[in-house]
């Protein structure tokens, strides 16, 4: 039965679910963790799909095959007894045109629901079932005025145990029947340029659209409601950033031309060109905001340490933050060297070590000399930003966050605590996609490192799915460790558990040591270990002690151990092309052939084409692209990083409408800065934590 209006005044969106009497509780829990609270939470629980069910065909035009909605009397309705574990429920509809006989299969309550002489709509498949055309468990409403779930565009929700669609569309019907018009919060001209719809409007047409039409317009009018905020946050942050002072460093070219000479190899034009780009930035006296995207292995590297040089050389210091203890002690190492000779004076900050170039010192010791601007360039993980040992800087010129897209917001905030006045430079394997980018990204400036140095070879990428394969694959990996190589097997979780069917780390690490890798030194690593226990697993595996490294995804975050060329991939179907390719990129790191051998349990064809897919794709800007379009921006970036999970209908992808979204938010801007006007947009967009250089 559909619940009546309930409310003598109008409902406000800014209302709680839990204030709707009607709505159980446990319905609120169950609404809860669809991330239901607000009245407005509902309203944006948007259908992932509709089902059109408008169409109603009478009984004699029927085919075998057809999905149909019928309208019409039921004149029997009994349940049968149980066979095989079934009871079936059997029905007549009448129509105008003839008879239809209908049956659901363990649905007794039904014969209660819909007694005899009930005037009802159905929606199903037509069925021939021995020679007789039947409507097999239909969807089933009551004939209104006002059908919800049959005889209409039906929206499909996402949706949890113990709350279906059915009851999702009542309870939105139920607020929407209540809702008080909400302010525009669009600019009149922007709703009039593009002729959309009224928020509420869109809302209603969303949920419950008269015609496909309806879905598209309704589409429009929410996405522009979605990127007004964000868009109109990047704007006021590149305005703000424009008014900030950073020192201004000149590159001084024979240092850079001294630095690049005493390499090894030479640079990718790539990677000239990105740190010709930083130089720029820095020429300029505001803080730069730069992301340096690169896959894995593309040298991103040396563009920092020349950045970090030229600091050093204008009497800067530099503070480089990593993700995990093992990579900032790679860094340090690395740079170390790198800058060495130069006489860049490079210290070592994390939770178990702290140095200064070769020595280990104490903590007060390395605080003393950063105060003092006696050292150049920090390296740490996040204790460089947080807790007691926190760095002060005598004259900080330049903060570096590598793999900026393992640190959370809380992070990045105390970062920016660090000093509002630096540069900034990021370095990243994810690949922004360039139309998100430009568009979205309005206050980052973006360098691309697009080629990799040459001689490498592209990682053999191949999908299997048997148990069968899976064994070759292990005779494979030990002909590898035999040529004194080294293997990740990469599982998506630590333990067995009953609910999933899961491969864990520690049952595969049992097995593979007791039997097929029982000749080989094998190393467990994972998120739940202590951090010395991961260093030490880490190390061994680094040092080539241990032959294949069994481990959760926490190895992606850019280790480097040339010698590994082959990794398993298990479940891969658990993960999106982008992070499948900083996976993989653990492996080729050198100028071996490596492999990376994916298994998948998963039988969903629209999966097993992902994954297909990728065994041919090897550039990391592609594959973020595909995931962008294939699962939206929110996987691309993880967890709650940038704002964009709240993007639920704004395709990144099209750059047309991101653009014009752009320009109308200049025009909003530049007539009301404030946005005494927009307070809609304005408290959204205050809410919205982007990225750095935002006070
Ligand atoms: P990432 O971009 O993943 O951080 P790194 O900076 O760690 O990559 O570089 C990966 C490896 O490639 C390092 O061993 C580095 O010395 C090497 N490398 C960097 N640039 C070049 C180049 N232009 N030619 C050859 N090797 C290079
Ligand atoms: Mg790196």
């Amino acid at each position: 039965m559909l619940l009546e209006p309930i409310y003598e005044e109008a409902l406000p969106i800014s209302a709680k679910v839990a204030d709707i009497p009607g709505i159980g509780p446990r319905s609120l829990t169950r609404l809860e963790k669809l991330g239901i609270v607000t009245i407005a939470d509902l309203l944006t629980h948007f259908p992932r799909k509709w089902q059109d069910l408008s169409h109603l065909v009478s009984i004699d035009q029927i085919q075998a095959g057809q999905e149909v909605t019928i309208r019409g009397k039921i004149t029997d309705i009994k349940n049968s007894p149980y066979f095989r574990r079934v009871r079936t429920t059997k029905a007549l509809i009448k129509d105008e045109s003839g008879l239809l006989k209908v049956t659901w299969f363990n649905q007794t309550y039904l014969e209660k629901s819909l007694p005899v002489g009930s005037e009802v709509v159905l929606s199903g498949q037509i069925k021939n079932y021995k020679d007789e055309l039947i409507l097999q468990n239909p969807i089933y409403e009551f004939l209104s005025a006002e059908p919800l779930h049959t005889g209409r565009i039906v929206p499909i929700y996402p949706e949890t145990k113990g709350l279906s669609s059915r009851l999702l569309r009542k309870y939105i019907k139920l607020v929407l029947d209540n809702l008080s018009s909400p302010n525009e919060s669009l600019p009149q001209a922007t709703v009039k340029k593009f002729s959309l719809l009224t928020n509420l409007q869109a809302i209603r047409q969303i949920h419950f659209p008269e015609s496909l039409d309806d879905i598209d317009k309704a589409i429009r009018r929410l996405t522009f409601d979605e990127l007004f905020p964000i868009i109109t946050k990047v704007q006021q942050m590149k305005a703000k950033r424009a008014s900030l002072k950073a020192p201004k460093i000149k590159e001084k070219k024979t240092l850079t031309k001294n630095f690049f000479r005493s390499l090894p190899f030479t640079l990718t034009i790539d990677q000239k060109k990105a740190a010709q780009e930083i130089f720029n930035d820095l020429a300029v006296g505001q803080p730069m905001n730069r992301l340096l995207e690169g896959d894995v292995g593309s040298g991103k590297t040396v563009v920092a340490a020349v950045a970090i040089l030229q600091m050093a050389e204008a009497g800067r210091q530099t503070a480089l933050m990593a993700p995990t203890t093992i990579l900032a002690e790679q860094h340090f190492e690395t740079l170390g060297t790198l800058l060495e000779l130069f006489s860049v004076r490079v210290g070592l900050i994390t939770g178990q070590k702290i140095m200064i170039g070769s020595n280990a010192v104490s903590a007060n010791a390395l605080a003393e000399k950063i105060k003092k601007g006696e050292i150049d360039l920090v390296v740490g993980t996040q204790t460089l930003i947080a807790g007691k040992q926190k760095a002060k800087f005598k004259k900080l010129g330049l903060v570096i966050i590598d793999e900026q897209h393992k640190f959370g917001v809380r992070q990045r905030q105390n970062l920016r605590e660090l000093d509002k006045k630096v540069h900034l430079l990021s370095l990243t394997a994810t690949p922004i996609p360039r139309t998100l980018a430009m568009s979205v990204y309005g206050d980052l400036e973006i360098s691309q490192i697009k080629s990799k140095p040459q001689k490498r070879k592209k990682i053999i990428t191949k999908l299997f799915a048997t148990d069968k394969a899976r064994t070759m694959a292990h005779k494979f990996i030990k002909q590898e460790l035999n040529k004194d190589h080294q293997a990740f097997v990469v599982l998506p979780v630590i333990e067995e558990s009953q609910k999933t069917e899961l491969r864990s780390v520690k049952a595969e690490f049992d097995r593979l040591r007791q039997d097929v890798f029982k000749d080989y030194k094998l190393g467990l690593l994972h998120g739940r270990l202590r951090q010395e226990e991961k260093e030490a697993v880490m190390k061994e595996f680094a040092d080539g002690e241990s032959q294949v490294l069994v481990t959760t995804p926490v190895v992606e975050v850019g280790i480097d151990v040339p010698r590994a060329t082959v990794m398993v991939i298990e479940n891969a179907e658990r993960y999106g092309l982008a992070t499948l390719h900083q996976l993989r990129g653990r492996v080729g790191r050198s100028n071996l052939q490596s492999y990376a051998l994916l298994f998948t349990s998963s039988d969903n064809p629209e999966t097993i084409g992902r994954l297909k897919n990728f065994t041919h794709l090897h550039n990391g800007f592609k594959l973020a692209e595909m995931d962008l379009a294939n699962r939206g921006a929110g996987h691309l970036f993880g967890t709650a990083q940038h704002g964009f999970r709240e993007l639920k209908l704004a395709k990144l992808t099209d750059t047309e409408l991101i653009g014009a979204v752009k320009r109308e938010v200049l025009t909003m801007l530049d007539e009301d800065p404030k946005l005494q006007n927009f307070p809609i947009i304005r408290e959204k967009a205050e809410a919205l934590d982007l990225i750095l250089h935002e006070e």
